[in-house]
């Protein structure tokens, strides 16, 4: 224990902080200064079209590159940037970086493909997101539709008036919009019925592990049939073998994302010709592998 260790000498931390919490401080200082010294980069993971395995976008995921510990994913670092409202600066930043990454792709001639970012919570009911995101599509020349945003079906369930009015104002931006991790929220369907969403996720945990007549596929059909009635796109995530492949498209599931088919990628690794076998191959046990 630290206890006694720092008498008489000058220490950033007090004393008598737990190793735990004193490494937390650090992540803290560190994350501060991340931006500033250009150590986040957004990796791409690509997203295919069910069926065909024609691709029909790619998700912007966030990574920091720490200089000590190598590059971390969300999970090292997400929950503290919210909890310190960092989030705000990083989110604005990955904004940018995804609108900037969409018109250099167009001006290397790629065809034009819609990227998704995920908005946390806490930029989701700031007053400045509205005027953030539109900024970053002006300053880069984006179209707005080339724009997806996702947040998860529990934040736009926290407060359901408000989130009705953000989300109408993105959309009137002409951004499209998607709820994540759907499935694990408390959505009424009343609520749902109203939002000017775009696209549904079916969030992972109904598809790790996905069988023919299981209760996960009893609620993928009607995560499906949802989506059909209220016309949401509805997307499967999390797709790591062929047999959730091939459930998945078998219930009717629109598009299709996950390690299978494409793992996040650092931008010059993301293949435009990266088409997914994705059409259901009955029996074809050995078909592991994705063409791209
Ligand atoms: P998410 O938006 O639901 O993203 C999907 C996560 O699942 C990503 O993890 C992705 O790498 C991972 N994934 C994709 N396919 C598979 C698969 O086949 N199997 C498995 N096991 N995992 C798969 P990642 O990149 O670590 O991101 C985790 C979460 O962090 C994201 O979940 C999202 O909620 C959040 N996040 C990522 N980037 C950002 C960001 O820029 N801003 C904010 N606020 N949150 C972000
Ligand atoms: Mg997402
Ligand atoms: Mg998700
Ligand atoms: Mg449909």
């Amino acid at each position: 224990h630290a206890k006694g260790s720092g008498r008489g000498t000058y220490s950033y931390f007090a004393p008598s902080m737990t190793a735990d919490a004193r490494a937390q401080l650090q992540l803290i200082h560190e994350l501060g200064q991340a931006l500033g010294r250009r150590e986040f980069v957004l990796h791409y993971q690509p997203k295919f079209e069910a069926g065909s395995g024609v691709l029909a976008g790619a998700e912007a995921l966030l990574r920091w590159n720490h200089p000590e510990r190598g590059l971390l994913a969300p999970a090292d670092f997400i929950d503290l940037a919210e909890r310190t409202g960092l989030i705000l600066q990083i989110g604005e930043w990955v904004l940018d970086e995804a609108c900037r990454q969409l018109r250099a792709w167009r001006e290397q001639g790629r065809p034009p493909l819609a990227v998704a970012v995920n908005l946390s919570a806490l930029q989701f009911s700031h007053p400045e997101l509205v005027a953030t995101v539109g900024r970053a599509l002006r300053a880069h020349d984006v179209p707005p539709e080339q724009l997806i945003l996702e947040i998860t079906e529990s934040t736009a369930m926290q407060d359901v008036e408000a989130s009705h009015a953000v989300l109408e104002a993105l959309s009137a931006l002409g951004v499209r919009l998607s709820i994540d991790d759907f499935g694990t929220g408390y959505s009424s369907l009343l609520y749902l019925k109203r939002l000017p969403a775009n696209e549904l996720k079916i969030d992972r945990g109904f598809v790790s592990e996905l069988a023919r007549g299981s209760e996960d596929a009893a609620i993928v059909s009607a995560i499906v049939a949802l989506g059909d009635a209220l016309e949401l796109t509805v997307v499967g995530e999390g797709v790591e073998t062929r047999a959730q492949l091939e459930v998945l498209s078998e219930l009717g599931c629109d598009a299709l994302q996950g390690y299978l088919l494409g793992r996040p990628v650092p931008v010059e690794e993301f293949r435009f010709d990266g088409s997914a076998e994705c059409r259901p191959q009955h029996g074809a046990a050995a078909a592991g592998a994705p063409r791209a």
